[in-house]
């Protein structure tokens, strides 16, 4: 039997986004349209919409529906932001992120799931507006900066400075900093030439590898 996708994604948004506060009425439309069933590998099709991680390979995994929906909801997008999504993974989370800015630069490091990023986001016609590109984003990606958004999706020791160099000034960058098991989400805002800096939840990601992650 196929599952009826549309009503596993309403299912999702009401039970494990709305419920747990995200209010952002893009957010959620976005989470709402964007066929997360086409961004997992086959055989696990069916755990989709379930409320947790699931494994895409080269032991890498898909964030779990609300912590994507939680950062993009950070970042506090209107539709005309320039965002640099790190850790492009299935193409799952640009793909949202695509459905919230102007224009998104997702960057990957393991060539591999670049090209599975690609294939997903060009498969379901969600590519129009994001670029993937293969590379180190612990290093940003400075062809296209600055961001009014920067959105990394593994864990770093410490914000890498050059994806700081890179926010544009207003923008705000989400990031799990802290050990190699578990994180704190770190918002930094920068705004009129002041950055602050805030925990928004405690979090589990794999680890950001490259020049300023894990060696
Ligand atoms: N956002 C993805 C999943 C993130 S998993 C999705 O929607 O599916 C974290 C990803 O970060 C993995 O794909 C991993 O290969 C990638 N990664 C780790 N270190 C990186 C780095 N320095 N630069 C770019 N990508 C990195």
């Amino acid at each position: 039997m196929i599952p009826d996708w549309p009503s596993e994604r309403r299912r999702m948004v009401d039970r494990q986004l709305r419920k747990r506060g995200i209010r952002d009425p893009r957010v959620l439309g976005a989470m709402l349209t964007i066929p997360r069933e086409e961004f997992v590998p086959h055989d696990s099709r069916i755990c989709s919409y379930q409320d947790e991680p699931l494994p895409i390979g080269y032991g890498q995994s898909i964030s779990q529906p609300y912590m994507i929906a939680l950062m993009a909801e950070l970042l506090e997008l209107t539709g005309v932001e320039t965002v640099l999504d790190v850790g492009g993974g299935s193409g799952y989370h640009a793909a949202v992120l695509g459905a919230l800015a102007a224009r998104v630069i997702s960057i990957e490091i393991v060539p591999a799931l670049a090209r599975v990023a690609g294939q997903n986001l060009s498969r379901t016609g969600l590519d129009r507006n994001i670029l993937v590109v293969r590379g180190d984003g612990s290093l940003g990606w400075p062809e296209a900066a600055p961001y009014a958004g920067i959105s990394v999706a593994a864990a770093a020791p410490d914000v890498p400075q050059p994806l700081l160099k890179q926010l544009g000034d207003p923008g705000r960058l989400v990031i799990p900093v802290g050990g190699r098991q578990d994180q704190e989400l770190r918002v930094i805002v920068k705004s009129n030439g002041v950055t602050e800096e805030h925990g928004a939840t405690f979090c589990r990601f794999v680890p950001l590898r490259g020049d300023r992650g894990w060696r």
